[in-house]
């Protein structure tokens, strides 16, 4: 079992002052989360560099992704280390992902830029269910909505700041690499996960 923040922004994202080094710093530190997923806004950018830095550590493990702006709203595609050709519809992007085999998660559905309702007519392999900077409202709604869609539920910090790195994390019952996490994101083997003191 592997414990991963699913979604996070680095400085290369434009609206966040998390920079690669510090993150790497405090996953290393972190006792709890050892890995992440990058999730810049509409850029790989931040992964790469945060991917070098973690190579001289020992045990992190760091998933490329990308938190695309699409027409409808964000979507995130974790395991692609390319961007799609902008602007593009979520249909669009969906096709994308799944020529690379990539994982298709809608986060913050109901949050501000979210894709609402729209994410039930897509073909989606996750929801998240639980994201930091979401109001517990919005969290609940997007619980509702996996459970409609009997899609498997993660959790992401959406992190734009330090302090709110590894707040909440996805429990992947996988080893611990990217391919063998995607397939059990797919396949549901996962479980929300939060620090105490945070109630879901
Ligand atoms: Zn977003
Ligand atoms: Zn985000």
């Amino acid at each position: 079992m592997i414990r991963i923040d699913l979604h996070v922004h680095t400085l290369y994202s434009g609206d966040s002052n998390i920079s690669p080094k510090m993150l790497i710093e405090q996953l290393n530190i972190n006792p709890t989360v050892k890995a992440v997923a990058i999730t810049d806004h509409d850029t790989i950018e931040g992964y790469r560099h945060v991917k070098k830095l973690a190579e001289a550590y020992e045990g992190l493990l760091v998933i490329p992704g990308v938190e695309v702006s699409t027409f409808e709203g964000h979507i995130n595609v974790l395991g692609v280390e390319e961007m799609p050709k902008y602007p593009l519809s979520a249909e669009e992007l969906i096709d994308f992902a799944r020529e690379r085999q990539a994982v298709v998660v809608i986060p913050h559905p109901y949050r501000v830029c979210g894709l609402g309702d729209n994410a039930k007519r897509l073909d989606v392999d996750a929801i998240e269910t639980l994201n930091y900077r979401a109001s517990k409202a919005e969290n609940k709604l997007a619980e509702r909505l996996a459970r409609e869609l009997n899609l498997p539920g993660v959790a992401g910090t959406d992190a734009h700041r330090p302090n709110q790195l590894f707040k909440v994390y996805t429990e992947v019952d996988a080893d611990p690499d990217v391919n063998s996490i995607l397939k059990a994101i797919r396949n549901g083997a996962v479980r929300i996960g939060s620090l105490k003191g945070y109630h879901v």
